[in-house]
């Protein structure tokens, strides 16, 4: 008898296992709408130019395959933290920020969650309801404790904005606030300017401490700036910070493992003291980062034709799920005869669409159409091209009614 009996059988990952079960569907109309990567509109994968063009710089020079230090690449990291909040930014050039760069977004928020869980013992984060279900999994795993506030309304299939503010009011003073910071993970519905700002007063008021998730920088609106107003907002405010990023959609790096997570503190005195304290995190968890994303992500934005190569390989992108969106509602529009108004589809921004089925009707989706999505109604526009727009109206209409 083995030792391991103890241990069970997990259950698959509700977003990942969703593209092991389309594998095994051997139907030709079958559609992946499940895990949130790109597809050209041939549904293929998609590496941009500009990373091959960097990949081609690198290998020329013949760089080598020495140990990053603990926090990174530092071209990499002075680059993500310019990208992030501007250049020019006061909290750059007073050295206010503790950047260390992470394995990609996930990792990134693994390591401010084990900052939170020692530094600030009992806080809770609070995160919206519903949100991507992997943050639930890394605070549990950090042991920190969180708790949900409301964000999305079914009956609107828009932003409940006075429910997240009461929430944010009636949590403990001090608590973490997780905020997308653009194109929200799963729904796609993003606060707007004015709304942002009054989510910033009642977390000063609270004295909370805003934590940022950017995912999707560039990839919401297609432009880098405008993707991160939110942040830049609260940090023109002079508070203290949590950000993490992912370069996993914007440059397409998905498996490079690449981003990082950055901590704007009140003075440069207190940066250098918590990103002391990042590195000795991540050293006893993988030592110290990979090198080849980090040096792609500073080549690209480190060289002006190519960063500005880059700008217009994510227009691009974002242009393409835009129009998918539309061709979606158009065909939804012509072909619902019962009056239901799918205008909601058009308001959502990123790679998600919020569909606003439930988990048996996103059963129906899956078993009886081959569209493969999470059981949650969300369905990834990055993964659905304009000739299969109908066929996916159809399933829709057909789930819902
Ligand atoms: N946060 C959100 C909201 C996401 O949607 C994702 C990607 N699905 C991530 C973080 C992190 O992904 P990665 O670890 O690949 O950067």
């Amino acid at each position: 008898v083995s030792r391991f009996e103890a241990i069970t059988m997990a259950p698959p990952d509700p977003i990942l296992g969703v593209s092991e079960a389309f594998k095994a569907d051997n139907d030709e109309k079958k559609l992946n709408l499940g895990v949130g990567a790109y597809r050209t509109e041939e549904l293929q994968p998609y590496v941009l130019d500009v990373v091959k063009k960097a990949e081609n710089l690198m290998l020329e020079r013949g760089e080598n395959k020495e140990y990053l230090p603990i926090e990174g690449l530092a071209a990499f990291n002075k680059a993500t933290a310019e990208l992030l909040f501007g250049a020019d930014s006061p909290v750059i050039s007073e050295q206010r920020v503790a950047t260390i760069q992470g394995l990609s977004g996930t990792g990134s928020l693994r390591l401010a969650a084990v900052l939170i869980e020692r530094y600030f013992p009992g806080a809770k984060v609070l995160i919206s309801s519903p949100t991507w279900g992997n943050h639930k999994n890394i605070f549990n795993d950090a042991r920190v404790p969180w708790s949900e506030y409301r964000y999305y309304d079914p009956k609107t299939v828009g932003l409940d904005f006075e429910g997240m503010i009461e929430d944010i009011k009636a949590a403990p003073e001090g608590s973490f606030v997780l905020l997308h910071g653009c194109a929200h993970n799963p729904t796609g519905i993003d606060p707007t300017p004015e709304q942002w700002e009054k989510i910033a007063d009642v977390i000063q008021e609270k004295n909370h401490i805003p934590f940022f998730d950017v995912a999707y920088q560039g990839f919401a609106s297609g432009s880098l700036d405008q993707d991160a107003a939110s942040v830049r907002l609260f940090a023109a405010r002079g508070m203290e910070i949590f950000v993490a990023q992912s370069y996993s959609k914007n440059l397409g790096l998905y498996s490079e493992r690449i981003g990082a997570i950055n901590v704007v503190c009140s003075s440069s005195d207190t940066a250098a003291r918590v990103k002391s304290q990042l590195k000795r995190i991540a050293r006893p968890m993988y030592s110290n980062p990979p090198i080849h994303g980090a040096r792609i992500v500073a080549n690209v934005v480190g060289d002006p034709a190519l960063f500005g190569e880059w700008k217009a390989e994510m227009e691009m992108m974002a242009g393409r799920i835009k129009g998918v969106r539309q061709k979606l509602y158009d065909s939804l529009t012509s072909k619902d005869k019962s009056g239901k108004d799918w205008s909601f589809i058009l308001k959502q921004i990123g790679m998600f669409s919020f569909t606003g089925l439930n988990k048996i009707q996103s059963d129906n989706m899956t078993n009886k159409w081959h569209v493969y999505m999470t059981k949650d109604g969300r369905i990834s526009l990055a993964g659905l091209n304009l000739a299969k727009c109908e066929y996916l109206a159809d399933a829709i209409i057909d789930s819902y009614h």
